[in-house]
């Protein structure tokens, strides 16, 4: 009896709240997240899955739902922008939406991207080459979309770099890889991160960089990174998500894979995923140049002082093309 009437007032604050709150149908979902805080337990968003639906309600353009999770006990979905890309949590409680597919949707063009660029060859390999280098989306037109990939790294995040990146009066836009270790190992710089955004420097979408990012040096590229035997690609990407959701932010539309190295079959999970790989056609500690349109890749993780010098001598030298412009805007 007295558990029975334990659960009955455990439960009863839960029953009161879900029968009195309608769902706040105005404004996307913002998960809070202090900005100053420790990082936020995954466990808050449950039940994560990949979907592909399309949704409406009335006064507002169709979305296309990738993901359904539950966040703090409220349904959620992650909506998708068609034609911009652009991604925002929304309640589902507000929308209705009907299970879609390629076929149905073949002529948008977030599904035009996500199809062609996780088919995309990539650089040519030696005859019977099992993996893909540089695979997916590597450049776009005109200025340049900065990208900077933070693998996991006993350094600290290079803030200096990513400080000189900002202007007065408008948010640089750059895309940050993140992998999900590094977030573990660095909970001060991501939220400072959070609050560069937040305030408006830095125009900051969140690319997939995988949870564990895994590396062995001096291993072939056939056997490392998300071709070591073993590793479950769907908790790689997973996880990454439910990392960025628990602490107020939004997983992008796009996947970077470690290294830049894939294959067939790392590359179907990332297309099953709805995501687009992301590749770079200027890894400035490799090419010490950027041509138009690129897709410029530095470490801002204190793993690679190389290409971010090579950047600051570029950008010196007048050598950058500009503007740099979101990395929604590439495919
Ligand atoms: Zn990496």
């Amino acid at each position: 009896m007295k558990t029975f009437l334990a659960l009955v007032l455990a439960l009863w604050p839960l029953a009161a709240a879900g029968a009195s709150a309608a769902p706040d149908c105005a404004t996307p979902v913002s998960v809070p997240a202090p900005l100053d805080g420790p990082l936020q337990p995954m466990n808050r968003v449950q039940d994560l899955r990949i979907v592909l639906e399309s949704c409406r309600r009335d006064g507002e353009a169709e979305v296309l739902a990738t993901r359904r999770m539950t966040v703090d006990g409220e349904d959620l979905f992650l909506a998708v922008d068609p034609e911009r890309l652009t991604t925002r949590l929304e309640r589902a409680a507000c929308w209705t939406c009907a299970q879609t597919s390629v076929e149905a949707q073949a002529q948008i063009r977030f599904i035009r991207a996500a199809e062609r660029y996780s088919r995309a060859p990539g650089k040519a390999l030696p005859a019977g080459a099992t993996w893909l280098d540089n695979a997916g989306l590597t450049a776009g037109r005109g200025g340049a979309f900065l990208t900077g990939d933070l693998c996991p790294s006993r350094r600290p995040l290079d803030r200096a770099f990513l400080k000189s990146l900002e202007q007065s009066g408008v948010a640089t836009p750059i895309a940050l890889s993140i992998s999900g270790v590094w977030a573990q190992q660095h909970p001060e710089d991501f939220a400072w991160l959070r609050r560069e955004k937040a305030e408006g420097r830095l125009d900051i979408a969140f690319v997939n960089h995988s949870f564990h990012h895994p590396y062995r040096p001096a291993i072939a590229d056939a056997h490392n990174f998300l071709l070591v035997p073993g590793v479950d690609m769907n908790e790689e990407i997973l996880d990454v998500e439910r990392l960025l959701i628990a602490n107020g932010e939004v997983p992008s539309v796009f996947f970077r894979f470690p290294g830049l190295i894939s294959d067939r079959a790392s590359m179907g999970a990332v297309r099953e995923a709805w995501l687009i790989p992301v590749g770079a056609d200027a890894w400035l500690a490799l090419t010490e140049a950027a041509p138009p349109g690129a897709i410029i890749l530095v470490h801002p993780n204190g793993n690679e002082p190389f290409g971010l010098d090579v950047y600051g001598r570029l950008r010196r030298e007048g050598r950058l093309p500009k503007p740099f412009r979101p990395l929604v805007e590439a495919p």
